[in-house]
């Protein structure tokens, strides 16, 4: 198995880095690499291969250089969302998707399913759109019932779900299989689900489940800086945003279909970052994505056997624990920002003190993007000598 992410562990405390120049003309600039690990869930690490693939030289956006990279990311991440549609590239956060996914796609009324931080601000961002909205509401650290899905869509006053796959804020992973059956059986309802922290941790084959938007974000799974948004878009999802009449420039489905089939994007991309995802991709196909699973599986379980060995709990029921990162429950009242302090300044790395309503009530440990048994242990040993400091 390729080592993922090549020489991520070395950066851990490199400081200072020299890149070579990819024409090979000798050193041709500085960069500095945090000498701080993140191991809270998003931004994460990102590796010295990913920050290399980057300071490729400046092409234009409208030549064929670029066509051929948009091109050539194009069969890897139609495999790796399992779709037969385009994956459109967007240079925003995933917000930008989200919000663009409203404007093209609700007419009538869109169902945010909330259960937690972000997928509680889909609900205020329809709003803010103009849009008819209702929350369908579990509270923080419970998954979305498909019961419940399915007893809203059967009033037949919505045109549009949006789901979040792993709510990043609870460290819940909803049952997307069961909630796609429900959506399956309500044929004129488009779904819109975020898979920022879930997406090459889990599989999300988003055809067989019938989804017709899905996106992810560059900096939480994909270990790329943050500044790119991906997703995927069914004919379905088209045909309604073409009888939205405000469906603006920035996010119109449509600019982005009319594009991609020049291998192009609507406006100047984040050119550095798509050189990044490139790489990012390969690296992928050279792990093997049922290999990226199983790592990610592996290495939450983990931090799971620390997270019981120490008579913590978990925020999340059993079988709806995300892959990426563990939501621990803070049961046994620690000091968070003590724990978090010590972390910081004996081991030079982070993970988060619990995320809006739950902070401090919570801490969060990220297994996602390269991370490996060794770099995981790395954290565990730095909270066991942590906790024994406090
Ligand atoms: C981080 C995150 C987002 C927001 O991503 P931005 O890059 O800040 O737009 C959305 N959804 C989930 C589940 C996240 O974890």
């Amino acid at each position: 198995m390729a080592e993922p992410g090549g020489r991520a562990s070395s950066t851990h405390f490199s400081g200072c880095r020299t890149l070579q120049s990819p024409l090979g003309s000798g050193t041709y600039f500085q960069t500095m690499s945090s000498p701080i690990k993140l191991y809270n869930p998003g931004p994460i690490n990102v590796s010295d291969k990913t920050y290399e693939a980057m300071a490729e030289p400046m092409i234009g956006h409208r030549g064929k250089d670029f066509q051929a990279l948009y091109a050539d990311c194009q069969p890897l991440l139609k495999s790796f969302f399992q779709t037969e549609n385009p994956v459109f590239l967007s240079t925003s956060s995933a917000w930008g998707v989200m919000e663009g996914s409203i404007r093209n796609l609700v007419g009538k009324k869109v169902l945010n399913c909330c259960c937690g931080a972000f997928s509680d601000k889909w609900l205020d961002v329809s709003k803010r759109c103009g849009k008819e909205a209702e929350a369908l509401r579990v509270e923080w650290g419970q998954p979305i019932d498909p019961a419940e899905l399915d007893a809203k869509l059967a009033t037949g006053e919505f045109d549009t779900v949006t789901l979040v796959h792993s709510e990043t804020s609870t460290g819940v992973l909803n049952n997307l299989e069961k909630l796609a059956a429900v959506l399956a059986k309500y044929p004129d309802v488009c779904s819109v689900v975020d898979t920022v922290s879930s997406f090459s941790t889990v599989p999300t084959p988003v055809d067989a489940l019938g989804i017709d938007v899905m996106l992810t974000g560059s900096q939480k799974a994909l270990a790329l800086p943050p500044g790119l948004a991906l997703f995927t878009c069914s004919q379905r999802a088209l045909d309604r945003a073409a009888q939205q009449n405000d469906r603006g420039y920035y996010f119109d489905f449509h600019e982005f279909k009319k594009n991609h089939d020049k291998d192009m994007t609507p406006s100047t991309p984040c050119i550095s970052l798509i050189y990044g995802l490139r790489a990012k991709l390969r690296e992928i196909e050279a792990e093997g994505i049922e290999n990226r699973y199983a790592r990610h599986e592996r290495l939450n379980a983990k931090v799971h056997a620390w997270v019981e060995k120490h008579g913590y709990e978990f925020f999340a029921p059993e079988g709806f624990r995300s892959k990426a990162l563990t939501c621990v429950r803070n049961n046994k009242e620690t000091d968070l920002p003590k724990l978090i302090q010590l972390l910081r300044k004996n081991h030079a790395l982070i993970i988060d003190g619990g995320y809006g309503k739950v902070k401090g009530k919570t801490f969060r440990i990220s297994n996602m993007g390269d991370e490996t048994d060794a770099t995981m242990d790395v954290v565990l040993n730095a909270l066991d000598d942590s906790l024994a400091k406090l």
